[in-house]
């Protein structure tokens, strides 16, 4: 199984304690692609682990927030989901059914004569 990450899955998650954010807004200047703030300024996170690319940038808006409200958190990447094994009738080569010999007319089969 391949147990590379997803592509542009940096790993991490950034993660808010709500109980002291203070809305100030610096997270969401710093990074507008993940975070943006509702009607009274708190801010509202993107789904999922931040990419790759913005690894960066969510370091910088983490480490900018005055009371120290977020953290970036270390996740368990999800792995894609194994593929079941194909059926065997289904593989390249294999006939989808077991051939059968050709089979001999019977009498039911056969025009009657009159
Ligand atoms: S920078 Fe900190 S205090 Fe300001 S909105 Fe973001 S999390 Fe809240």
């Amino acid at each position: 199984m391949n147990a590379r990450r997803p592509f542009m899955d940096s790993g991490f998650r950034i993660e808010i304690d709500r109980t002291v954010c203070d809305a100030y807004g610096t997270c969401a200047e710093l990074l507008p692609e993940l975070i943006t703030l509702d009607e009274w300024g708190y801010p509202i996170f993107a789904a999922g682990n931040v990419p790759e690319p913005l690894l960066g940038n969510a370091r910088q808006a983490v480490e900018s927030c005055p009371i120290v409200a977020l953290r970036l958190a270390k996740v368990p990447v999800p792995q894609p989901e194994a593929r079941p094994e194909p059926r065997p009738d289904r593989q390249v080569g294999v006939p989808p059914w077991p051939p059968r010999p050709p089979q001999q007319p019977t009498r039911k089969s056969m025009p009657r004569k009159r």
